[in-house]
């Protein structure tokens, strides 16, 4: 069961295997946004912290550590312990995340299964990475061997802090690799629960280590850092810039990024239109619309607009926003002041440009950062609404009146990072996935994500990808041994 008053046992940073105060000393607070209260401080880590745990990491990966020469499928058999812990301790880390980040109790536990399943399928990965042997020119025998990069900077957002910290572990564990890991400043906590569970299951000292702060602080420490030799981040597209031109700047340290969205999703006039309307409900409003490939444009068939438009309205309004510790509730705060203002700023610029409020545009109460789920009508392309990244719980719908030109108006944005169709028309389907520049084509659902299937973005959306095998290669060097022979 979920309480709102969990236990809050880790504050530290986690470094080698134990929690330390940052060398500063400093704290800084961590907000419960259901409330705008502390819930508690954590140690504010800077760059003498991200040195000390890089240091720690790269013993952890020094030739002949236990790391090194531990059997691949020992490192296996270490990531499911992890995963059998996360299992033990779920209502308790279910409990920590629905504090610090708002989203409900019952979708923190969601998140908590989809990682114990990331974890546990790159668990299979270990001792099944290998490289080939190939029959080169020359009289050569040549093969290759698949290694881990070394130590890995990780860099997470707040909108799923334990999923994305799955999500960075997972394939750098089965790597190999070592880890320095930065949380969000907004959600601390969870990473740190989950650094604990590490260290329970068994892992060497050095190679997970957790390091709260700042972004430009301890986040810059890690992109600047000498001794990192990847660095993966999830975050805004304005960040990723930083921190690409930081391994530009630096040691040329490989990047993976997974950035910003502004996804559609087409409603063509042979779907169901409840179903449609559900579906595109949920792609937009699933946490708090706080999600880089929400279905944040949904352009609809003129011939089933008005239709999709009620359904659309009678969900939204029927979403019960509150507590989110509660039973039936579906939506609770947004994750901080900031948000709440740069959402409420749109919707008031969804108005002024002319788009039809069909309902929501509101707060909700008068603590935390609520916001009523908020649907658009006659949202044209040209409208901030339609352009800008919200991130939060509002819903824009576009009319349109033949596939090709959805197409063309789906791909108009600098971002590439989901799409998704609604129709009965397989070919239509098959088509419209072709012909979009996004990493994840969705046909008939939404978010249908999964720890098998790559996930990433085109354009401005990122660099690389994440989850199935294509995450795996993001933590591997290829290394080439020829050996000149006569046999
Ligand atoms: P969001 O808009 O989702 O908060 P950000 O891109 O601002 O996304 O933050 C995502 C992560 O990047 C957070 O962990 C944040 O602390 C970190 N971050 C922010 N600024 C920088 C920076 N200059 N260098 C490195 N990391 C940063």
């Amino acid at each position: 069961m979920g309480t709102n008053k969990p236990v809050i046992k880790y504050t530290k940073l986690f470094i080698n295997n134990e929690f330390v105060d940052a060398a500063s000393g400093k704290t800084f607070p961590t907000i419960n946004p259901s409330t705008g209260t502390v819930i508690t401080h954590v140690s504010e880590g800077d760059k003498a912290d991200v040195d000390k745990a890089v240091a720690a990491a790269k013993k952890a990966f020094a030739r002949n550590s236990p790391w090194r020469t531990m059997d691949a499928s020992a490192r296996a058999k270490l990531m499911h312990k992890l995963a059998d812990l996360m299992e033990r301790d779920i209502d308790y880390l279910a409990s920590i995340e629905t504090l610090d980040n708002g989203k409900t109790f019952a979708d923190s536990k969601g998140d908590i299964s989809a990682s114990i399943e990331c974890l546990r399928y790159y668990a299979g990965w270990c001792d099944k990475i290998h490289g080939q042997t190939i029959p080169a020119d020359g009289g050569f025998f040549s093969m290759t061997r698949k290694e881990p990069v070394g130590v890995v900077g990780q860099i997470i957002p707040w909108n799923y802090p334990i999923m994305m910290t799955a999500w960075k572990w997972g394939p750098a564990l089965a790597a190999g690799c070592t880890i320095v890991l930065k949380p969000a400043e907004q959600t601390p906590l969870s990473a740190l629960c989950l650094a604990a569970l590490t260290k329970e299951a068994g892992f060497p000292a050095g190679v997970i280590n957790v390091v709260n702060g700042f972004g430009p602080t301890a986040g810059a420490a890690i992109a600047e850092h000498f001794d990192i030799r990847k660095v993966a981040f999830t975050g805004s597209t304005e960040i990723g810039h930083l921190i690409m031109q930081a391994a530009g700047r630096t040691n040329l340290k490989r990047v993976s990024l997974e950035l910003g969205g502004k996804s559609p999703l087409i409603v063509c006039e042979d779907a169901d239109i409840k179903e449609a309307a559900d579906i595109a409900h949920h792609a937009l409003f699933d946490n708090h619309g706080q999600s880089c490939c929400a279905g944040s444009r949904t352009f609809v068939h003129a011939k089933v607009y008005d239709q999709f438009v009620k359904e659309a309205k009678e969900l939204a309004t029927k979403r019960k926003v509150g507590d989110p510790f509660s039973d039936g509730t579906d939506q609770g705060p947004q994750i901080d002041q900031d948000m709440y203002d740069k959402v409420m700023g749109l919707i008031e610029s969804g108005k002024q440009e002319g788009a039809t409020l069909v309902t929501g545009g509101k707060r909700v109460g008068n603590a935390g950062y609520f916001i009523e789920p908020t649907v658009f009508g006659n949202v044209t392309d040209e409208m901030k609404i339609a352009k800008e990244e919200i991130f939060g719980p509002v819903q824009s719908i576009f009319k349109f009146n033949d596939i090709e030109e959805a197409i063309e108006r789906a791909n108009k944005t600098s971002y590439g990072l989901a799409a998704g169709i609604i129709t009965k028309d397989i070919d239509k389907a098959l088509a419209f996935a072709k012909a979009v520049d996004a990493g994840s084509i969705w046909i008939n659902g939404y978010d249908l994500l999964t720890a098998h299937t790559p996930f990433g973005g085109f354009k401005m959306s990122g660099i690389g990808r994440e989850l199935g095998e294509e995450g795996l290669h993001e933590y591997l060097e290829v290394k080439t041994i020829t050996i000149r022979t006569n046999a």
